[in-house]
């Protein structure tokens, strides 16, 4: 592959020069800090959060690193995934110029990050088993391509997407970026595109914190991608993109991988049994196959079921306006309870 970064990225990006902060120009931990025109006395908390947090996050991408079989440089840790995917978008397209692809139904977030860049949008939907019509992706790829989305698990599907097909277009995408969204791999027996990133040059693999750990309120996100490309988007960031108050508790607590398995074998058991039970109704189509943390399934009349879901306090996500979706529910997985709950409301729903 003869994939060449430097020419995929805006001209501007490449030749500006990156706000320096304080913590950029000394980086020593030891000393009296006067530099950063931080609180010297303290903080309006109990806890002191007066100092400036590390820019970019060195102790936490020390163990993420080996968590998922990388080099601490391939890491860019973002204020949720969103950030990494407004980036990418802002360092690779020009407004009104370059395009990027995705694949409905999918993210939201892709779309919309382009949007608001005023950057176009190439739609190919997937296939009618929501797996990737490759011809059709390929036929669509023109010189101002920059980025192609693949989700996998895909939300709101639930399902993986094949791997060859994602490999067959990471080797016919040579002047742009794969971006493979992997956030609730967690959930699935499906590799990762993260350890193999090295044979990847043209591919930029997200996940997350907000679902299989449990931290969606901290807002934490990861992108894993080549060294080079990784600096990029450090160029471009926000100098303290992580907090201070995310960082600590991620450092304290990123060793409690025991919560990650143990929560991922309930939820997907939980899910295994809530699709056993949903399939029992008269009301229920048909179950789509998930290897995430939610199950997508059509009913008669989708609208219906919503509302008196709603009516009875219990919120699940209305898809049935989303292109080959239609009369589709995405139901996230709850506890054993909270499952039991749906079931008997669903049970006694009368249509
Ligand atoms: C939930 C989700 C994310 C994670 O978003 P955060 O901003 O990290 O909370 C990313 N991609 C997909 C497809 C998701 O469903």
């Amino acid at each position: 592959m003869t994939f060449n970064l430097q020419s995929i990225v805006r001209k501007h990006i490449l030749s500006l020069a990156p706000y320096s902060s304080a913590r950029d120009e000394y980086t020593g931990k030891e000393g009296i800090f006067l530099d950063a025109n931080e609180n010297p006395i303290g903080s309006a908390t109990p806890e002191n959060w007066n100092r400036y947090p590390d820019p970019y996050q060195a102790a936490i991408k020390e163990k993420i690193a080996p968590i998922k079989g990388c080099r601490p440089t391939q890491i860019f840790l973002g204020n949720g995934s969103d950030e990494p995917i407004d980036l990418i978008i802002r360092l690779t397209c020009e407004p009104k110029e370059d395009n990027i692809i995705i694949l409905p139904p999918t993210y939201g977030m892709y779309e919309v990050s382009a949007s608001v860049n005023n950057v176009q949008v190439q739609k190919i939907d997937l296939t009618e088993d929501y797996q990737l019509d490759v011809d059709a992706i390929i036929e669509a790829i023109n010189p101002k391509t920059k980025l192609i989305f693949i989700c996998s698990p895909n939300n709101p599907t639930g399902n993986i997407i094949n791997r060859e097909a994602i490999l067959t277009i990471i080797d016919n995408f040579e002047h742009g970026l794969v971006i493979i969204d992997e956030a609730y791999n967690d959930f699935s027996d499906e590799p990762s595109f993260i350890p193999e990133l090295d044979n990847f040059p043209n591919v930029m693999v997200l996940q997350t914190f907000s679902k299989a750990w449990g931290l969606a309120a901290l807002r934490l996100g990861m992108a894993f991608a080549n060294e080079e490309l990784i600096k990029l988007l450090n160029k471009i960031k926000y100098p303290y993109n992580i907090n201070g108050l995310t960082q600590k508790l991620l450092i304290e607590n990123i060793a409690n991988t025991d919560f990650v398995v143990n929560s991922v074998n309930t939820l997907n058991n939980n899910r295994k049994l809530l699709a056993e039970s949903l399939s029992e109704l008269s009301i229920v189509e048909k179950i789509f196959p998930s290897d995430a943390n939610f199950l997508l399934v059509k009913f008669q009349d989708a609208k219906a079921v919503f509302d008196y879901l709603i009516e009875q306090k219990t919120i699940v996500r209305d898809r049935s306006k989303v292109k080959l979706c239609d009369n589709s529910l995405r139901i996230s997985i709850g506890t054993t309870e909270e499952n039991t709950h749906l079931m008997n409301l669903v049970k006694a729903y009368k249509s």
